[in-house]
């Protein structure tokens, strides 16, 4: 049992190929290491909202019963999965880390969902997530924070904190995230694992629920750039529900991914981004960083160093224009239509019911978001601040066209730490947002990112993330790039990076 929890997606798949286990046992076998590990909002993982046992357990009896009919349905039939919870699940409670929607069982499955259904892929649960995806550490959310499986004491990342930590604990093999400013990519290099910001428009975003939409994005959180390749061609691809679908083909990732596991980079050009390093950068997680960019070019790249002038505001402009976004999707939760309500004494009007709603069933960084965002987008200063940051955001999209001119990728560290203390960021929100300083630009652009790990930082042991970006649509160079790293730097740390954070109680790795 505990080996089949070890193997990536790509070997359970074969496993199942070859008839040497089932999607039952091996849902089991992940079901007992959740209830092993995850504990709950005071101790262990708490990677989980809602674990869904029985539904998980049947899909992977369906699984079983189409393989022994020789009729799988993809190559991931019968392979389990995590899914954040902020994408609607039929029948499965959908709270998106908030009190406002606590109780909410959705009617429909957002379309990543259904492709994973209708691939047979059994969903293990729902996880954790800062309140409305808003967040660097998980601790946003209202059912308590994700712990990190390399130190309890330390913050997964965030918002998908708990996509990341799952996978990271060997408690789900594959799991699904959402990045929006970082929130796939940071927690991946934080828990050693790796996550995926796809092109916007790449994955289809029906049934996500919007933070920002024109920054939100799906995407995968596995083990090994190949598990991220077979998941993204999956659920990729255009959806006519969700009209900033790319109506394309989803690159050939499977193939880039196998491709780049030769380690060789020949004539690949990797520029390094000169605005993501210097001061607030951790000693470790540039030490890292510096190695891996030597190996890429032992590997044959040629990398030179890039200017992107522009990307020093792109933290100023994402927190004008997610907010405004952010604000006016919140207006929906206005205790008529989903979730809690609360009524005040009396014989309160509707508006006083929605006043009273919102203060408790929001937090407060989504009510700091939500004010930022009113007063960003008020006539009186909708120019100064919301303009302005779309300016910036075209400024930010010129640098990337300018960049991908001279390169094929641009590379950085995914964040400028490692994890940090549970409780050590949480009063000061700006020392929150900088964790995002490197991956805000991708979204702004809308150009897919992948975070591969890179090692261990030396001051503290912990995992330490590399950003690999390309332009949009060239997904398949962050495959090809980012699984010719996992070889050169498996080879240079002895083998997979998971392998050695230490063990978690309550199940031997
Ligand atoms: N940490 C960023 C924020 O708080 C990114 C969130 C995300 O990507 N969902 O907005």
């Amino acid at each position: 049992m505990t080996e089949l929890i070890r193997r990536t997606a790509a070997e359970l798949a074969a496993a199942l190929a070859a008839g040497e286990t089932t999607s039952v046992e091996l849902t089991q076998a992940h079901l007992d290491r959740i209830a092993a590990v995850d504990g709950d909002r005071d101790s262990g993982v708490h990677a989980f909202l809602h674990v869904d046992a029985d539904g998980a357990l049947a899909q992977a009896a369906a699984s079983d019963e189409r393989r022994r009919d020789g009729e799988p349905l993809d190559v991931l039939d019968g392979v389990p999965i995590a899914v954040k919870d902020v994408l609607v699940t039929n029948g499965l409670p959908t709270t998106c880390g908030s009190r406002i929607l606590e109780g909410w069982v959705p009617p429909y499955d957002a379309t990543v969902v259904r492709r994973l259904k209708a691939a047979g892929l059994p969903i293990l649960g729902k996880t954790n997530m800062d309140e409305f995806a808003m967040g660097s550490s998980t601790e946003h959310s209202a059912y308590g924070p994700t712990r990190n499986p390399w130190d309890l004491g330390r913050i997964p990342g965030g918002s998908g904190g708990g996509s990341a930590a799952a996978v990271a604990a060997y408690e789900a093999p594959l799991a699904i995230g959402t990045d929006t400013g970082g929130s796939i990519r940071q927690p991946g290099a934080v828990t050693g694992t790796v996550g995926v910001k796809p092109t916007y428009g790449g994955v289809s975003r029906y049934g996500l629920v919007a933070l920002a939409n024109s920054l939100d994005q799906a995407g995968p959180v596995t083990r090994t750039v190949m598990d991220a390749a077979l998941l993204q061609e999956l659920i990729g691809g255009h959806d006519p529900l969700d009209s900033t679908s790319v109506d394309q083909p989803v690159p050939a990732l499977v193939d880039a991914a196998r491709q780049g596991a030769s380690g060789d980079l020949t004539g690949v050009r990797v520029g390094v981004v000169t605005e993501m390093s210097g001061d607030g950068w951790q000693p470790g997680v540039m030490a890292r960083f510096q190695e891996s960019v030597d190996l890429m070019v032992r590997a044959g790249a040629e990398v030179v160093e890039v200017s992107c002038p522009h990307f020093v505001h792109a933290l100023a402009a994402y927190y004008l224009i997610l907010p405004a976004e952010a604000s006016s999707n919140l207006a929906k939760f206005d205790a008529m239509r989903y979730g809690l309500r609360v009524v005040p004494e009396g014989n309160p009007s509707a508006e006083e019911v929605m006043k009273a709603t919102r203060d408790a069933g929001f937090g407060d960084e989504v009510k700091r978001r939500i004010i930022l965002g009113t007063y960003a987008l008020s006539s009186g200063y909708y120019d100064a601040y919301y303009g302005q940051a779309q300016k910036v955001r075209t400024l930010i999209s010129r640098d990337f066209a300018a960049a991908f001119e001279r390169v094929d990728v641009l590379v950085s560290p995914t964040a400028p730490t490692t994890a940090f203390k549970l409780g050590e960021k949480l009063d000061d929100p700006l020392a929150m947002y900088l964790n995002d300083l490197a991956t805000i630009p991708a979204n702004l652009s809308g150009v897919p990112g992948i975070s591969v790990p890179a090692g261990l930082a030396n001051e503290d042991g912990l995992p330490v993330g590399l950003q690999v970006l390309a332009p949009a649509l060239a997904d398949d160079r962050c495959y090809r790039v980012g699984a010719a790293l996992e070889t050169v730097l498996a080879s240079q740390w002895g083998g997979p990076l998971l392998d050695k954070a230490p063990a978690l109680d309550g199940g031997d790795r």
